[in-house]
């Protein structure tokens, strides 16, 4: 018997989120945002689910020929560009729009053979402090770039820092407006927090990411509830142990929780090892059987332990969500002080994936 931990991806969500995201933004087209191996889900395993995308927007040249070699023929935008002048003969061969960020990008565009002209997304620094070029001298960077043969069509692109607040584009879009507004440049600016919360930014194309993947921008998971989004995976496993805690008795590592009366305490076959996060309190919530309760003591490697009172009927083998469809990975990501996207990007390699 393998080990009873599962990611299963719920393949329809992402059609689902799609047409949420095109709710939200019916104007503009939709990079699906796939870096980081699709936020932990697997290139492989999705990018078909999001074919109706108008493309795709990812990191890694790797990850783009994964794409491209899988069968993909729409756009495929690198959001950081590239990290040396020898990455444009792939750029090149496998089609791919780039981001270009700094000076050095665009003297090795110029400089190189191509067999089309590149599309290139310039980025304007426009406060979030990463990348980009600065607002006084993105004129100038768009001057020269026209002169390159070796580029083609140009986007404008920016990444906001604060899209998850009520006024958090207001300062940043005025910045864009007042370097750029005469110029004839379509926009992509919008990541998912901007795409869901301020239409004023949409451009002709959206970058979202977190929220093809059913979690919210912010971490609040009250603040999607409405949206219809659905969650594409679901972390599960099992309960693999029963313990009949005393008062005063502990359990786990440096006996961090103790019971104050007789207790049942399910063990899980989940543990950081799995990507489960060690700084989740005890009480981060948890789905058995059925029914939510809370995690008690340390995450161990393998191994977490929960609280049975609220399903006194749970046993060994009892079913065990950590986050999914019936818990949002909010949820747990808030307990564990962090958000969603670190804990679906950081599931380790061990836990089998399945699709349904
Ligand atoms: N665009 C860029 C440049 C990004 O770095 C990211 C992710 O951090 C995204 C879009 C998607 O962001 P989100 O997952 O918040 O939608």
């Amino acid at each position: 018997m393998p080990r009873p931990i599962t990611a299963t991806l719920h393949l329809a969500a992402f059609d689902n989120n799609l047409q949420v995201i095109r709710r939200h933004a019916p104007g503009a087209k939709v990079w699906s945002v796939v870096k980081a191996n699709a936020y932990g889900h697997g290139i492989k395993h999705v990018w078909r689910s999001l074919a109706n995308t108008d493309g795709f927007a990812l990191l890694d040249l790797a990850e783009a020929v994964l794409l491209r070699e899988s069968g993909w023929q729409g756009p495929i935008l690198l959001l950081e560009g590239f990290f040396q002048p020898a990455d444009l003969a792939l750029i090149d061969r496998y089609q791919l729009t780039t981001a270009v960020h700094c000076d050095w990008q665009l003297a090795a565009i110029a400089d190189a053979r191509l067999t089309a002209p590149l599309n290139i997304y310039l980025k304007l620094n426009s406060g979030m402090n990463r990348l980009g070029f600065a607002p006084d001298r993105i004129r100038s960077v768009w001057q020269r770039a026209q002169g390159i043969a070796n580029i083609g069509a140009m986007t404008l692109m920016s990444h906001f820092a604060t899209a998850d607040e009520p006024r958090g584009v207001v300062q940043q879009m005025a910045t864009i407006d007042r370097a750029v507004a005469d110029l004839p440049l379509p926009r992509c600016l919008a990541n998912s927090a901007a795409t869901l919360w301020h239409p004023d930014t949409h451009g002709s194309w959206v970058r979202p990411g977190i929220i093809l993947y059913g979690a919210s921008p912010s971490g609040n998971s009250a603040d999607i509830a409405a949206t219809g989004l659905q969650a594409t995976m679901s972390l599960r496993s099992e309960i693999i142990a029963v313990q009949t805690l005393k008062s005063g008795d502990s359990v786990g590592y440096g006996w961090r929780y103790t019971a104050s009366a007789v207790q049942r305490i399910g063990i899980v076959a989940c543990g950081y090892a799995d990507g489960y996060p060690r700084h989740a309190q005890s009480g981060t919530p948890i789905w058995v059987d059925g029914v939510l309760t809370r995690t008690v003591g340390t995450v161990s490697m393998d191994m977490l332990a929960v609280d049975l009172t609220p399903c006194p009927q749970a046993a060994i083998g009892a079913e065990v969500e950590l986050w999914g469809r019936h818990l949002p990975v909010d949820d747990v990501a808030a307990a564990a002080g962090t958000l969603g996207y670190e804990l679906l990007t950081a599931l380790t390699p061990r836990v089998p994936v399945e699709t349904g």
